[in-house]
């Protein structure tokens, strides 16, 4: 399984704006509202016009750079990163955005998004004699770039995205152009919004909202946008496909205040969880979500059941995501760093449980046990999201199939292991219902791909023998 090994694998956030006279300042507020979706490393890189200049480095925003750093990057056109790598690809030649300098100019590149034939595209380029120095997909789209054979970088840029497959969502920098393009199934969300006589472009449109920048619309798929001096150039570089924008993007990853395709995350979520207690009622006194990212669904639950929302639940907010600690061991102790059941308030109850996602069972778990032992009579889990079954291959980190707990698991064995009374999902149909997506592909435009196996995809580099995959990527690990 591709999968089981980690180095490309990416879920990240992207930033870039165009024509303001602080763009790395911006840049910084920008990813700083997009840190939910990176918490391993940041990046930034200028142009003033004449040159590029970048900063990066592990850790969070705020922790990579200081003021001195974002005066010395004077300019006003930046793109930022911020990373979440799984197992292996943390070096510091992974943290984007990635700089590439060549005699025809210099070009930086951010990716958001997984492809499912760079190890393909890898090896043929590595034959023709290209050299990797990193192990990130996002190296291997530059590499296409510098080899196209058109007199114009717009059309080898064009060339170049019609050679990937899979989720990408790109912001790139030139001396003189910010460049934007997103997959032709718009596997990932972008936004483009306007700042001053200027552009913004982001991952989620929160970071419209800190930087003071007025959202225009969506990035159509298979779109590419160049902005420079003479304003706004849209053009497209393939025929949109089917849409299949992740799902999870609505479960979980995006924050509660931004809109996809114009709907609020956190109204979707409500929806999710209205839908859910439609599908699964049961009998209890309180309701609660685990913090933050299920908040939304567990008030929709609470409004359509009658059952009262309480904070069963608190997070201890400086302490970061489960999922970058490593081994089982230390996610199960992020887990209970980072929550605490309020006993007040669940002790002696019947408590509904409203998670957005079950992955690999051990924050379920934990929590289930953190409310028992907290008072709680009965401990009812309610997901609003389907099983997820399959690995995703787009740069979400839903893990391995032999990881996944409803793949290899009975609904009613992971109700048993992880301890709860009773245990239900949201089926697929409510919950593409729920997002209520106005889109004609199939799925109303979704991926359901973790939920059901089928692949929006081709998965090119799945069928390489594993000993490829270390060839093309472990040894850099
Ligand atoms: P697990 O503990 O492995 O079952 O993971 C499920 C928990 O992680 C849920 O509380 C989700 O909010 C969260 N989660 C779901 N998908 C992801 C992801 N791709 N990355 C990080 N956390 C996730
Ligand atoms: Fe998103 Fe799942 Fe599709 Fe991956 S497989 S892109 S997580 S919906």
């Amino acid at each position: 399984m591709l999968a089981e090994i980690k180095g490309l694998n990416e879920e990240c956030g992207i930033f870039g704006v165009y024509g303001h006279p602080q763009a790395a300042q911006m840049a910084y507020y920008g990813l700083h509202a997009l840190q939910h979706r990176g918490q391993e490393g940041a990046g930034i890189v200028v142009s003033d016009g004449t040159e590029l200049k970048q900063s990066k480095g592990p850790g969070l925003v705020t922790e990579v750079f200081n003021e001195h750093d974002l005066k010395a990057l004077n300019g006003q056109a930046a793109i930022g990163h911020v990373r979440y790598s799984t197992a292996g690809g943390n070096s510091y030649e992974n943290i984007q955005p990635l700089f590439f300098q060549s005699s025809t100019g210099s070009l930086a590149m951010a990716h958001n998004g997984n492809l499912v034939n760079a190890m393909k595209l890898r090896e043929e380029l590595e034959t023709s004699g290209s050299i990797f120095q990193t192990t990130s997909d996002t190296e291997v789209i530059a590499h296409l770039i510098k080899r196209g054979k058109h007199q114009s970088r717009l059309e080898n840029i064009k060339e170049s995205l019609r050679a990937l497959e899979g989720a990408y969502a790109i912001v790139m920098l030139t001396e003189d152009q910010l460049i934007a393009a997103l997959d032709p199934r718009g596997m990932r969300p972008l936004s483009l919004g306007k700042v001053g006589s200027g552009y913004a472009i982001a991952s989620e449109t929160c970071a419209f909202d800190v930087v003071g920048a007025e959202y225009i619309r969506e990035i159509h798929p298979g779109e590419i946008l160049v902005i420079d001096e003479k304003g706004m150039h849209v053009d497209s570089f393939a025929q949109p496909k089917d849409r299949a924008i992740c799902t999870m993007e609505y479960v979980y990853f995006a924050r509660p205040d931004s809109n996809v395709d114009g709907d609020n995350i956190h109204s979707v979520r409500k929806r999710l969880g209205k839908t859910l207690a439609d599908v699964s009622t049961v009998e209890a006194d309180v309701v609660t979500g685990v913090p933050d990212s299920s908040i939304s669904a567990a008030i929709g639950f609470a409004e359509q059941s009658g059952i009262p929302y309480e904070l069963g639940l608190i997070k201890n907010r400086y302490v970061g995501r489960t999922f970058i600690q490593p081994s089982q061991e230390l996610r199960e102790r992020g887990v209970q760093m980072k929550l605490s059941a309020v006993r007040k308030i669940v002790e002696g109850k019947r408590v509904v449980m409203v998670d957005d996602s079950i992955v690999r069972g051990t924050t379920s778990k934990r929590i289930v046990k953190m409310l028992k032992e907290a008072g709680a009579t009965e401990v009812h889990v309610r997901i609003s999201s389907p099983p997820i079954t399959h690995p995703c291959f787009y740069g979400i980190d839903t893990s391995t199939s032999g990881e996944l707990m409803a793949a290899n698991h009975s609904i009613e064995e992971m109700r048993d292991i992880i301890g709860a009374d009773s245990l239900s999902f949201l089926p697929i149909k409510s919950m593409v219902e729920a997002v209520n997506r106005e889109d004609l592909s199939p799925n109303c435009g979704h991926c359901l791909a973790c939920f059901t196996g089928n692949y929006p995809t081709d998965l090119y580099d799945d069928s390489l023998p594993p000993y490829k995959k270390e060839q093309l990527i472990g040894a850099r690990n």
